[in-house]
């Protein structure tokens, strides 16, 4: 069963004088379960694909279908709230909040859902010790190795107990002991259930992924 449907997506960003053909015509499917790869040279539109994916973005042209709910026709309060209960989302930047401690940055996104404090506490403790943070969650972002941020962040990402985490070069900002290391969590998170995509320009990284799926210039190449 696919989780994720991607039919005909084309996506072009227009400014006053130029147009960019980001994505074009992009069929693709997301299986329950698996962990995928999404590769291809630098501007042929993985992080397009990506966000478009995670409703982050809306296509010119396609559709998305995720979990059976065409995405399209959904109000933007609907929307927010799909997205916030069914993804979530990892950066290479990983895009933290500095002057929140570890603890406060995964309570974040639990502030949009009916969550008593004490229920936030405990999810925010519980996936920290999950990505093994658990000796961290009174240090702020800055006191944190690339990789530990990485870990907040995927902790960020779980703690409402998304079914698809999108993941866009989590290892980018690392040096490879680290990336190695969250390429383990994200394997073990994978096989615990969590559907992921993965970009990433890291041959290595992607065959340790259930498939890779490429990209060249807007479309996918065999
Ligand atoms: P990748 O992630 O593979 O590097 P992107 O999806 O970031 O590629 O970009 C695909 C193409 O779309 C590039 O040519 C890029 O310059 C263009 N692009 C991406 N975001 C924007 C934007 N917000 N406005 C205009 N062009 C964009
Ligand atoms: P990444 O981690 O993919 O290198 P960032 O963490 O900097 O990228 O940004 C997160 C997302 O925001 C990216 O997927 C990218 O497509 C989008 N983005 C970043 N900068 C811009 C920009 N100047 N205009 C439009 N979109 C952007």
């Amino acid at each position: 069963m696919e989780l994720i449907s991607m039919q005909g997506v084309t996506k072009i960003y227009r400014t006053k004088e130029i147009e960019t053909v980001a994505l074009e015509g992009v069929n693709l499917d997301v299986h329950e379960g698996e962990f995928l790869s999404v590769m291809g040279p630098s501007g042929c539109g993985k992080s397009t694909m990506l966000n478009i994916m995670g409703l982050l973005d809306v296509p010119t042209e396609g559709k998305v279908i995720i979990s059976e709910q065409q995405t399209q026709q959904m109000n933007d309060g609907a929307m927010a709230e799909f997205r916030n209960r069914m993804l979530g989302f990892v950066f290479q930047s990983f895009h933290l909040v500095h002057s929140l401690n570890v603890l406060d940055n995964v309570e974040l996104p639990l502030l949009y859902r009916k969550c008593s404090e004490k229920e936030r506490r405990e999810l925010a403790t519980s996936v920290l010790e999950r990505v093994g943070l658990s000796h961290r969650i009174k240090h702020y972002p800055s006191q944190l190795s690339g990789g530990q941020c990485q870990r907040v962040a995927i902790a960020r990402a779980l703690v409402g107990a998304p079914r698809i985490l999108l993941a866009d070069e989590p290892t980018g900002n690392l040096d490879s002991k680290m990336g190695g290391e969250i390429m383990d969590l994200l394997c073990s998170l994978n096989r615990e259930g969590t559907t992921i995509v993965m970009v990433t320009h890291d041959e290595h990284l992607a065959k340790q992924t259930s498939r890779i799926v490429r990209f060249f210039d807007g479309r996918r190449v065999q």
